[in-house]
């Protein structure tokens, strides 16, 4: 069987290692041979916006995914009446613009922060009366990694604010002083069954994600959070991994935003449970079986970002992982991830205090 991937990042790279020893054989679509999909897969040169371009990889493979959010819909859907593509188009539309993607939380019940659509500075002046300060301006699409988006503290911020994003199609959002980030994983196959990993805890500095442990669980934002998915998922004919962020606030979940793909706050399970997100995401997309969401320990797993530490450095920690994608190295690009799995969540804390500081010294080396 072969799988198109679109885009040869480190998500669609780690597709791949999980599919091979399923049989799976990969060709990715992206503009560079260096890509890190390409180094373990086949490559179709090519820009992963353009639509000729993933028709190109559509005439070469038996199934369409993705491991970057911006494809274009049309193609998608275009491509989609040859070869299967999951998840499908109509969830990514949504997930690629967060006033569409607010809409549909709300059509599902799923609870976010206020939000007024921003076109004009005018605009921006009465949504910020509605909503009060602090609040997050950020552009409608396109964004990640905390890209395209701003603080507005007091009103002295606004203009600054407008200026710096201003073009595109903008939203603000009330400040969410959450306790803690966190994130669920599901995954459903084509014949509906779906499974759900357990709720993870995401720390992110400047915006980025910097670490995420899990089990996070309380058993009733499990629950919660594993309803909204559920539906999400039913109500799209989902197929594959998908990921709601939410910030947990009182006890209340409030959703932020969702990505129909496999997730970095997920890494995790390559080694802490008992399949990977990945391999069940392929599992889901070929409705296949999914394999068990159990988890091994408790796992964290710290991103390392614009410089890798060294190899003996980590894994002298008999319990870490070392995960290296291949990237060139520019300041806070993910370049690889690390991960521990450990039986208590005591000593897992322990391996952080002494992994995380090692990583950032080699960041800022
Ligand atoms: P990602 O790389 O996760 O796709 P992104 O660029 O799409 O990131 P968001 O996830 O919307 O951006 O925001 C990044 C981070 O900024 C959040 O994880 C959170 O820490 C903070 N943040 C975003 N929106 C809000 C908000 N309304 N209130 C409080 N904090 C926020
Ligand atoms: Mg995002
Ligand atoms: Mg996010």
């Amino acid at each position: 069987m072969s799988i198109g991937i679109i885009g040869a990042g480190q998500l669609g790279r780690m597709m791949a290692l999980a599919g091979y020893p399923l049989g799976l054989r990969f060709t990715f679509l992206d503009k560079s041979e260096d890509s890190p999909g390409a180094q373990v897969g086949d490559i179709v040169l090519g820009d992963f916006m353009q639509a000729e371009d993933i028709r190109r990889l559509a005439g070469q493979v038996e199934l369409l995914t993705y491991d970057v959010e911006n494809v274009p819909v049309e193609a998608l859907e275009a491509a989609a009446s040859g070869i299967p593509v999951h998840p499908g188009p109509a969830i990514l539309g949504a997930a690629q613009d967060r006033l569409r993607e607010k809409e549909c939380f709300a059509r599902h019940g799923i609870e976010t922060a206020p939000y007024r659509s921003v076109d004009s500075l005018a605009e921006l002046e009465s949504a910020v009366k509605a909503l009060g300060l602090p609040a997050m301006l950020k552009r409608r699409r396109m964004g990640y990694d905390g890209r395209g988006q701003q603080l507005i503290r007091s009103e002295a911020e606004i203009a600054k604010a407008w200026e710096g994003l201003s073009g595109a199609p903008l939203i603000l959002e009330g400040f969410v002083d959450f306790e803690r980030e966190v994130s669920l994983i599901g995954v459903r196959n084509r014949s509906g069954d779906t499974r759900f990993y357990p709720l993870s805890e995401n720390r992110h500095e400047d915006g980025i994600l910097r670490l995420s442990i899990a089990p996070a669980a309380d058993p009733a934002l499990q629950a919660t959070a594993e309803k909204q998915l559920a539906a999400l998922m039913e109500a799209h004919d989902y197929a594959g991994i998908l990921t709601v962020e939410y910030f947990e606030k009182a006890g209340r979940l409030i959703a932020n935003e969702m990505a129909p793909r496999v997730h970095n706050s997920g890494h995790w399970t390559i080694e802490g449970a008992a399949t990977s997100q990945f391999e069940n995401h392929l599992r889901g997309i070929l409705d296949l079986p999914l394999g068990s969401t159990r988890p091994r320990g408790v796992s964290a797993m710290i991103n390392c970002l614009g410089r890798m530490p060294a190899l003996e450095g980590v894994i002298r920690h008999e319990d870490a992982h070392y995960h290296d994608y291949g990237k060139a190295p520019r300041p806070r690009r993910k370049l690889g991830h690390i991960t521990v799995v450990r039986d208590d969540r005591a000593s897992l804390d322990a391996v952080i205090d002494e992994l995380l500081p090692l990583v950032k010294a080699a960041e800022q080396a």
